[in-house]
């Protein structure tokens, strides 16, 4: 099968990194990658940087997909919410370990692009174009959050559409770096963890940057 080999190498790759989540690893062994990069740019799809898909965004770096997937912990049929849909490559990611999905994109011409893709490879899922930090109200609460840019501080109206339990996972910084935040839902409060430091894209919206 066609880049089979470089899947399996970038599986190994992100193995000797510390992702042991045997779902995620399995997922990221099926996905074709490939086929959410740029025209021309297939190549490079499966090496350890992030790519450029227009409109000044990217498609995460493999690890970064990787270590939100692990650090989130979809379950089979979990519903999670993704913001910042870009490609389709994590939502994708997403699908394959069982999550119910429903992701926003603000760019119009990016989401289209990205339901396209996901729609030719079978895939079943909720899309919609819009300001992201807002949720997506009418299917709340969800099991887990992640959202794929960098917001300015934790985005209270996502926070607030979690179930108790339940796993918000965002990078929370400058519009330099990150430190990749996950934050689980507790009766009556929120426990935050920092994981380590990334680099987004930003968050642009009501509860992000004001762009
Ligand atoms: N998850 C994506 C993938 O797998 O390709 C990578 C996403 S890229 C790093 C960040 C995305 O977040 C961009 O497509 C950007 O347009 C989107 N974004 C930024 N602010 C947003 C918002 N308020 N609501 C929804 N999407 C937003």
């Amino acid at each position: 099968m066609i880049y089979q080999r470089p899947r399996r190498e970038m599986v190994e790759r992100l193995k000797h990194r510390g992702i042991h989540d045997k779902h995620v690893l399995a997922a990221m062994e099926r996905v074709p990658r490939h086929l959410f990069v740029q025209p021309g740019m297939e190549f490079q799809a499966y090496d350890e940087k992030a790519l450029p898909i227009g409109f000044e965004q990217t498609i995460s770096h493999p690890y970064t997909v990787a270590l939100m997937t692990q650090v989130l912990q979809p379950e089979a049929s979990g519903k999670i919410l993704e913001i910042g849909t870009g490609s389709g490559y994590q939502a994708a990611v997403l699908l394959e370990c069982g999550a119910r999905l429903f992701t926003v994109e603000r760019i119009p011409p990016l989401a289209d692009r990205a339901k396209k893709k996901l729609e030719e490879l079978g895939y079943r899922f909720m899309l919609k174009t819009g300001d992201g930090t807002m949720g997506w109200p009418a299917y709340a609460p969800y099991d887990g959050i992640i959202i794929t840019a960098g917001a300015p501080v934790s985005p209270p109206t996502l926070l607030h559409q979690l179930k108790e339990g339940g796993r918000c996972v965002v990078p929370i910084g400058s519009e330099k770096g990150q430190m990749l935040t996950l934050f689980i839902r507790e009766k009556e409060s929120l426990r935050k963890m920092e994981i380590e430091p990334l680099s987004f894209v930003p968050l642009i919206g009501k509860h992000g940057w004001q762009k």
